[in-house]
């Protein structure tokens, strides 16, 4: 009798347990998946590995891999506290692994029940275009949308930001008319891979700002606002702005960037630092720049710098995300495997 009663009690509990932790997420399929994610306050996860990611997700969809030892830590730190998440993977089993996590973390959380597969098979859109997530201290989340190149686009809370828009200079090209209109725009220098008058025309709107470096304001017949390097100025309450120096240092190379004339860019944002450095070797200013959270570094020979080069720069910055970009043939897993164990935390995404 005992023995049984025991069995009884734990099938009991058991059944209780899974009631508890199936209640604790809704499962739902693609059309209530589709409706959840068009909410703008709801982070959409994809808990796949970087390599399927790569291949096709969906649009504004960030990519933290379930299967990593680090996925808690890191989706804990990159997600905001309490926000809804909707999660999915290939078929649904790795998403109700990240479901059941998040859940004890104080997450509400939608699951897609049949994965991508389920997505795409409903004849739903994906893209290559890869997403990144960060909040500052005070809760601002922070977009990052790797276009091409050298160019980007942010959100930073519900103002848009372009660095460098070039529609068909670099292939692929890319339609800015499909694209949110800026809030501002910066170009860093009036080569064609950063300079490109149409995309500039397809997103402004009567309020965006356009910030350039003095000769892509001559090129552009005077329109936008000239920075130097040096220069700041706060394009909101929140977002600082300073140009810095990007120029080469190699002597074969000087003729490419000539120091004075080209910006990088620092964004501060609620303490918040994003540095992107157009088309630079490493300088003697990068020593002094502080506390850096992501860095936009250029990798391609002859005109920035060579994968050593770039590891030397990201040693120097110490950033805590690094995005090799405007990269071209550059094999950039080499920058992963040089700084391994640095703590920089180095994410390629198609920035070609
Ligand atoms: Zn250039
Ligand atoms: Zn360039």
């Amino acid at each position: 009798m005992k023995p049984f009663s025991v069995i009884i009690a734990a099938l009991f509990c058991g059944w209780v347990s899974c009631i508890a932790q199936t209640s604790d997420y809704k499962s739902v399929e693609v059309e209530a998946f589709s409706q959840t994610i068009a909410d703008a306050n709801v982070v959409c996860l994809d808990v796949r590995s970087a390599e399927e990611y790569a291949t096709g997700h969906l649009a504004d969809a960030i990519n933290i891999d379930v299967r990593k030892p680090d996925f808690e830590p890191r989706a804990v730190t990159t997600l905001p506290k309490g926000q809804m998440v909707a999660i999915y993977c290939r078929s649904g089993k790795r998403s109700k692994m990240a479901a059941d996590i998040l859940v004890k973390k104080g997450y509400q959380i939608v699951e897609l029940n049949s994965g991508i597969i389920g997505w795409t098979k409903a004849g739903k859109p994906t893209t290559t275009e890869a997403v990144d997530l960060f909040s500052t201290k005070k809760g601002t989340s922070i977009y990052i949308y790797s276009i091409k190149h050298g160019s980007v686009r942010m959100k930073i809370g519900d103002k848009w930001l372009y660095v460098d828009p070039v529609s068909n200079g670099v292939a692929p090209a890319t339609d800015f008319t499909a694209m949110p209109k800026a809030d501002y725009i910066l170009v860093t220098h009036e080569h064609f891979d950063h300079l490109d008058s149409l995309a500039i025309r397809q997103l402004t709107k009567d309020e965006t700002t356009l910030i350039v470096n003095p000769k892509s304001h001559e090129f552009l017949g005077g329109i936008g606002e000239a920075m130097k390097n040096g220069e700041k100025k706060n394009l909101s309450k929140i977002i600082k702005l300073n140009a810095v120096p990007a120029y080469n240092t190699t002597k074969e190379k000087l003729q490419f960037h000539p120091k004075g004339r080209d910006n990088g860019y620092v964004l501060t944002i609620e303490g918040f630092c994003i540095y992107v450095a157009g088309d630079t070797e490493e300088t003697p200013d990068m020593k002094k720049m502080g506390n850096v959270d992501v860095a936009f570094l250029p990798c391609n020979l002859p005109y920035t710098m060579s994968v050593e080069q770039m590891v030397s720069a990201a040693k120097t910055i110490k950033p805590k995300v690094l995005f090799p970009y405007h990269y071209g043939e550059t094999d950039v897993n080499q920058v992963v495997k040089s700084l391994e164990g640095s703590g920089v935390d180095v994410r390629i995404r198609p920035y070609k």
